[in-house]
């Protein structure tokens, strides 16, 4: 039995998760979102990574970024390694890729904001 939380919306429900071998069981939602959100969490737990980039403008010397899609959470740390080695050096708009593909995942990382170039 596995215990969670939905994170789907404010409710929070405290779901339950029996596998009794040829399934799971979902107990605890007051909605069908909290199901599979359960059940992907203990078969494919993914999460949307939410972070920066370092530019090389003084005024705005780290851009924000996510991922376009939802991350395998064991894979987080892994692309994180690769946001880190990034170095914006042109002036982006909201929503451009700063990797694409990161590492084979089919997965973008996009701007969440605007650089301008004041250079
Ligand atoms: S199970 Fe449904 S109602 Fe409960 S937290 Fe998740 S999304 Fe909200």
């Amino acid at each position: 039995m596995k215990e969670l939380i939905c994170i789907l919306c404010p409710n929070g429900c405290a779901l339950s998760v029996a596998d009794d071998q040829s399934e799971l069981a979902v107990t605890g939602q007051k909605c069908k979102r909290g199901q599979e959100f359960a059940i992907a969490e203990t078969t494919n737990p993914t999460r949307t990574l939410c972070t920066t980039v370092k530019t090389s403008f003084p005024e705005m010397p780290v851009l924000p970024v996510r991922s376009a899609t939802a991350i395998p959470k064991e894979r987080i740390f892994d692309v994180m390694t690769e946001i880190n080695q990034i170095l914006v050096t042109e002036a982006l708009s909201s929503g451009t890729p700063v990797i694409t593909n990161v590492l084979g995942l089919s997965i973008d990382i996009i701007t969440t904001a605007s650089l301008e170039n004041t250079h």
